[in-house]
């Protein structure tokens, strides 16, 4: 299974959001679908690459000469997830052989800014949230989740709770 931006997403958010998605049920759309192959030919001399789709779901705000993802955020309620989503993206690209140094969270209605980097250790929980997203795929039931804060915004909760 090819494991996707939208996936780790999910998966950080929510499991049972990840199971419904999984299971063919896609209630968020994208607009964009360029494959990370045509994007490093078209914009590799470029100095700042904005709105980056990769893999048909991760949506990368923009690369400093392709070393460092920034991330635009409005808030840092979910601090958490945008830093896996981050070193996700750190980590395919490097995957694809660009040498991404770090990346960058930024938050400007706070006027704070967070660094992320991608070690080994996190390299290796990546590569254990991968299986873990395929165990999910393969799950019979649909997971048991506790009610979250963010459940009354997500595209997913006439499903949950109605
Ligand atoms: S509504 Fe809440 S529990 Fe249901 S999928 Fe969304 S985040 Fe998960």
């Amino acid at each position: 299974m090819i494991i996707t931006g939208t996936m780790i997403h999910y998966y950080f958010v929510c499991e049972k959001k990840l199971w419904y998605f999984l299971n063919g049920i896609n209630l968020e759309k994208y607009d964009e679908n360029i494959k990370i192959g045509t994007l490093i030919d078209k914009y590799s001399y470029e100095r700042e690459n904005k709105n980056l789709m990769i893999d048909e779901n991760i949506n990368i705000d923009f690369i400093r000469d392709w070393k460092i993802i920034h991330e635009i955020k409005k808030s840092d309620k979910l601090e958490e997830l945008f830093i896996w989503q981050v070193k996700y993206y750190i980590y395919i690209l490097r995957k694809y052989g660009v040498n991404i140094e770090s990346g960058l969270l930024d938050y400007p209605k706070q006027k704070k800014r967070t660094k992320v980097f991608l070690d080994e250790e996190d390299e290796e929980k990546l590569e254990n949230v991968f299986k873990e997203i395929e165990k999910i795929k393969n799950q019979k039931n649909i997971p048991i989740v506790k009610y979250k804060n963010y459940c009354k915004k997500c595209a997913y909760y006439e499903f949950c709770y109605i």
